[in-house]
């Protein structure tokens, strides 16, 4: 293991086994059910899984857990296959599925039969939760526990070959309808649907509950640790039954971590699903969505994933991490590698009186102020420019270092302007501001030793690129929307604002997903789909600070 991977829990046990020799290779899976869209939960989980075996030359599947006809769809498989993708793991030919063995697992199950471990139960579902019992009562045994071999593998070999509709009969364990644990109360191995499944087509009209096609696929599959979330611990006795009983040649170790909850985002991907249902959402790769497909559009970098996940550790303990930690991995990486741009979001016309009609100078500006090897680029400046409304005040408090009236500004990589003149329309509304420019005070020219407090970002107008500008915010108003009953009742009415916006002529060509730093504004990126020649979309990435962070504290200090 190298030295710079800190060891959590999970990381210690593996190191041990290899150190005792009890294993030579790290062999793991990340298997998820194809239901939906892979979210930020499980990034952590595909980014442990192939994390542990990568740092120990181990290997790792992809295997769907596709025990669940009717729910999966060849779509999610797809974009499952493009998401793990493009976190930068790859499966090789370790792709795999746990209908693959369905054959192997219905011997499983004629195997239990025979060893006395498994029976085949006529009652109805409901009356199996009836004698299960509950967390303070034993559960009953079912007046067909005790068929005998042959009746139970005759019973077995007929539910598989179509001869039962759905629900007469079940393929049990037989393990103690009063252990404390329900879940070794003859759990379910087989249940009869006759429905056509993704994968299999209808080959088969059984199909394995989950326990018991996880557990030895992943025996099958030589997995040497078995990582999975919480809620599975109460499920490890019977894993460990269904490999002492099976004996099969390889013997996984099952290991729980607790899940990965992100404050203010939904980690379930049924509940995503409702989202989009009720179009909340545009899709599951909707900006806002706390899917990898979403975030991905939203122009997260797939390096910040995998820092965000590696911030949190893996542990046994449940935890909700801040937006603001997942958004900070983002400016990490983006600070480093997106090139400066300027764009108005909210444009006031500013018309230099004193600058020449007609004339176009081009402005050298650098891409970014702490990496000189990326150069600069020219940005053309005119009599007529766009400013961001917000950086100008009629009423302006003394420590307003932007524009205000007779008050003076540096134009990022250009002149020092004055306003002259605030032109309003009848409603009173600014509409226009008339300035002069300084000729002397021309960025790099080192002519003029002025200086000037403020700097504001511009766009010439007559070059200005139009772009509908995307803002994003947190889809929900409560810290822990997984909590809440009902999530549409604790939707942001605000999770989605969108502005005309002047953009630099050089943003024209950006490809889709490359981030930009929109000076002073964010980081921001042009949309992967609703972008066309004669109209620009960019998403708004993550803005420059957090903002929550500072309301966060000004609501403690009771400053609201
Ligand atoms: P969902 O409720 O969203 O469907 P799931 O756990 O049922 O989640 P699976 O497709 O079965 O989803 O999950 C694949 C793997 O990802 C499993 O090993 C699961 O434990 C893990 N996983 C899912 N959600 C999280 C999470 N929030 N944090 C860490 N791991 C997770
Ligand atoms: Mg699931």
């Amino acid at each position: 293991m190298s030295d710079d991977v800190s060891r959590d829990f999970i990381r210690k046990i593996i190191y041990d086994d290899l150190e005792s020799g009890k294993h030579d290779e790290i062999v793991t899976r990340f298997p998820p059910e194809p239901n939906g869209y892979l979210h930020i939960g499980h990034v952590m989980s595909i980014c442990l899984n192939f994390g542990v075996a990568a740092e120990n030359d181990g290997r790792t599947f992809l295997r769907y857990d596709d025990t669940n006809p009717g729910k999966e769809d060849e779509v999610f498989v797809r974009a499952i296959e493009s998401d793990v993708h493009w976190l930068g793991f790859d499966w090789a030919d370790r792709l795999t599925h746990a209908s693959d063995y369905f054959e192997r697992l219905y011997e499983s199950g004629e195997k239990l039969v025979e060893l006395g471990l498994a029976y085949v139960d006529s009652l109805s579902a409901d009356e199996i939760r009836e004698h299960r019992g509950t967390l303070t009562e034993c559960g009953r045994n079912s007046p067909f526990r005790d068929r005998s071999v042959g009746e139970n593998m005759d019973l077995f070999r007929r539910m598989r070959a179509g001869e039962f509709v759905d629900g007469v009969h079940v393929l049990r364990a037989k393990i103690d309808m009063a252990s404390p644990n329900m879940n070794l109360r003859d759990p379910a191995l087989y249940r009869i649907r006759h429905i056509s499944h993704q994968h299999t087509g209808d080959a088969w009209c059984i199909y394995p509950m989950y326990d018991f096609a996880h557990t030895l696929s992943d025996a099958f599959e030589g997995i040497t640790h078995s990582l999975c979330t919480l809620e599975f611990e109460d499920h490890r006795p019977l894993y460990d039954w269904f490999l002492d009983n099976l004996k099969p040649p390889h013997r996984p170790r099952q290991i729980e971590f607790s899940r990965l909850n992100l404050a203010y985002a939904i980690t379930s991907k049924r509940k995503l699903g409702v989202l989009i249902d009720n179009k909340v959402v545009s899709g599951w790769d909707d900006p806002r969505m706390p899917t990898i497909a979403g975030m991905r559009r939203r122009g997260y970098p797939a390096a910040a994933l995998r820092n965000f996940v590696k911030r949190g550790g893996v542990t046994k303990k449940d935890k909700l991490i801040e937006m603001g930690v997942l958004e900070n991995s983002v400016r990490e990486i983006l600070g480093e590698v997106a090139e400066r741009r300027m764009a108005v979001l909210r444009p006031l016309k500013v018309v230099l009186t004193n600058y020449p009609e007609g004339r176009v100078e081009m402005m050298q500006a650098m891409n970014h102020p702490n990496r000189p090897e990326l150069g600069k680029r020219e940005v053309p400046f005119s009599r007529e420019i766009w400013i961001e409304r917000d950086d100008f005040m009629e009423d302006a408090p003394r420590k307003f270092f932007r524009l205000k009236p007779g008050g003076e500004v540096r134009l990022r990589s250009a002149y020092i302007i004055r306003c002259d003149e605030v032109v309003k329309n009848d409603a009173g509304e600014i509409v226009e501001l008339r300035c002069s420019y300084d000729a002397d005070t021309r960025s790099g020219t080192g002519t003029s030793d002025r200086k000037i407090k403020g700097t504001i970002h511009w766009v010439s107008g007559d070059q200005a690129l139009p772009a509908t500008v995307r803002l994003y915010d947190r889809l929900f108003t409560v810290p822990d929307p997984n909590t809440v009953d009902d999530i549409m009742d604790v939707l942001n009415p605000d999770s989605l604002a969108t502005v005309e916006a002047k953009l630099e002529p050089s943003l024209a060509s950006l490809e889709p997903g490359e981030a930009v730093q929109f000076e002073r504004l964010g980081y921001f990126c042009q949309d992967a789909h609703d972008n066309s020649k004669d109209s620009l979309v960019f998403n708004r990435i993550v803005t420059l600070r957090d903002s929550w962070a500072r309301i966060e504290k000004q609501a403690m200090r009771g400053q609201t």
